[in-house]
């Protein structure tokens, strides 16, 4: 550049010197333009006069001086212009900058809020579908090729079970249990990280070939586990796109306070059963069963409807602890409470009252008559009841030929309104009572005026 422009100032002064010789005359103006004219003249193909020599000279230092001119001005112009594209280039990735961190700061707050939500939640069931649904928002996956799936560690045996999965094959789920020490949770279990399947997910070999070949060769697969206090209650299992790790590789902080709030929210979601359940036997235990009596009495006096109370109590059950041991025991406690929630409808209540006593609720139900053509009122339950588990037991040795006793209480509306709760658990154990002392194995039901046993 420097030589362009010193070349530029020569041109410029030699031709304005020919230029002041030729309209002058003065040969003594310049000595060096004499003396080029002589050198060059012996050079020149055909012979110039000195004049002509001078206005050749001038016109092509003109014309250099243009040409350089003309040079520098698009050199600059090209500079400019390739800044320029730099310019818009880097303003452009600022603003797609910007425009990503506010994406994510919008659904970093979203997720925020919702897992907030989820953590006042007290309903399991939309504690969990709510877990899943963060976890796919956040994967932002509602999109083919992802599956998001929320894995419970159950609190008695450790077996890590499926709970409930977006897009994924549920019944092939259900079907699977894994223990701690199978890859890759053993692997999570002591980093307490997140996992993330360096390729593809062979490892997972529980998935159905089918559904790989569903899921398409880029599915990458994640395990999170959701911690609290240093415990695993469950993990995330998400099978996505690449792209869904490379945005969690880049914003860990933002995906860990994500994990921590869904942590917080499971962890509402287990201890609150946990707090509601019998441990051995699943059904209700009986301060929550009994709470939740209370509620439903208040409910039926509200709505003008009947409910009824079953008391069931297994007979001569002490001598299984006493010929088998308690472990037996508890089996056989295990399999009546599952018989007794499969013998009654979704909105009834199971309860273990103690030992091996357990309590019915049966919402909206009454004596049978005023519910025909429905499943029957509740001695018909009840009956149903004894006869499952009369059947279970039927024909093994003692003391293994297990039958239960029920007492049945109907409370009606308007009749028996002032029946709290404290005196249908009276009237119920009442009839339990009296089936126990006219020979066991059977259905006694409290009635307005006398109490006649159901023939079982
Ligand atoms: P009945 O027909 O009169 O009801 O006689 P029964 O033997 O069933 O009743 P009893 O009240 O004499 O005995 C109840 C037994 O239940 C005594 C207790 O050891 C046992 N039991 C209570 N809770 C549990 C438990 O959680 N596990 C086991 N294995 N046994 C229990
Ligand atoms: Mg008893
Ligand atoms: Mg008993």
């Amino acid at each position: 550049m420097r030589f362009l422009k010193g070349l530029f100032w020569v041109l410029l002064a030699v031709a304005i010197v020919a230029i002041a010789v030729y309209l002058t005359g003065e040969l003594a103006l310049s000595d060096r333009l004499t003396n080029f004219y002589l050198l060059v003249q012996a050079w020149l193909p055909l012979t110039l006069a000195f004049d002509q020599f001078l206005v050749a000279l001038t016109v092509a230092c003109v014309l250099l001086v243009l040409l350089i001119l003309l040079g520098c001005t698009g050199l600059v112009l090209a500079i400019s212009a390739s800044r320029q594209q730099q310019v818009n280039a880097a303003l452009a990735a600022r603003q797609e900058t910007d425009r990503v961190t506010e994406h994510h700061r919008r659904q970093y707050e979203h997720l925020r809020t919702m897992a907030q939500a989820l953590t006042k939640q007290l309903d399991k069931r939309v504690l969990v579908q709510g877990i899943i649904e963060a976890a796919s928002r956040m994967t932002s996956v509602l999109q083919a090729n992802t599956v998001v799936s929320l894995w419970l560690v159950h609190f008695e045996t450790d077996a890590i079970r499926f709970e409930r999965g977006f897009y994924c094959d549920e019944a092939l789920f259900a079907q699977t249990e894994f223990q701690p020490t199978d890859q890759p949770f053993s692997q999570v279990i002591s980093t307490q990280q997140p996992w993330i399947a360096e390729t593809g997910i062979d490892g997972l070999a529980f998935l159905r070939r089918e559904k790989l070949q569903q899921l398409g060769g880029a599915t990458r697969a994640m395990m999170v586990p959701l911690i609290i206090e240093n415990a695993i209650l469950g993990y995330l299992m998400l099978f996505c796109h690449p792209e869904v790790l490379k945005s969690y590789e880049a914003q860990q902080a933002f995906y860990g306070a994500l994990w921590s709030e869904l942590s917080l929210a499971l962890a509402i979601a287990v201890q609150g059963e946990v707090a509601i359940l019998d441990r051995l036997t699943g059904v209700h235990n009986r301060e929550y069963f009994m709470k939740r009596l209370i509620q439903e009495l208040e409910r039926a006096n509200r709505y003008r409807l009947p409910l009824s109370l079953l008391m069931i109590d297994i007979d001569n059950f002490k001598l299984v602890n006493d010929m088998l041991g308690h472990p037996q025991g508890d089996a056989v406690l295990k399999i009546i409470s599952k018989l007794l929630k499969k013998s009654v409808r979704v909105i009834d209540l199971v309860g273990r009252y103690g030992g091996e006593e357990f309590v019915v609720m049966l919402p909206e139900t009454g004596f049978g008559e005023e519910a025909a053509g429905r499943a029957g009122g509740a001695a018909h339950v009840a009956e149903r009841i004894r006869q499952a588990v009369d059947d279970e037991f039927r024909g093994l040795q003692k003391p293994l030929n297990l039958t239960v006793s029920v007492g049945v209480v109907c409370r009606r509306f308007p009749e028996d309104r002032e029946h709290d709760y404290q005196e249908l658990i009276r009237l119920a154990d009442e009839q339990l009572y009296k089936a126990k002392t006219t020979g066991k194995n059977k259905v006694c039901i409290h009635l307005p005026d006398s109490a006649q046993p159901v023939p079982g």
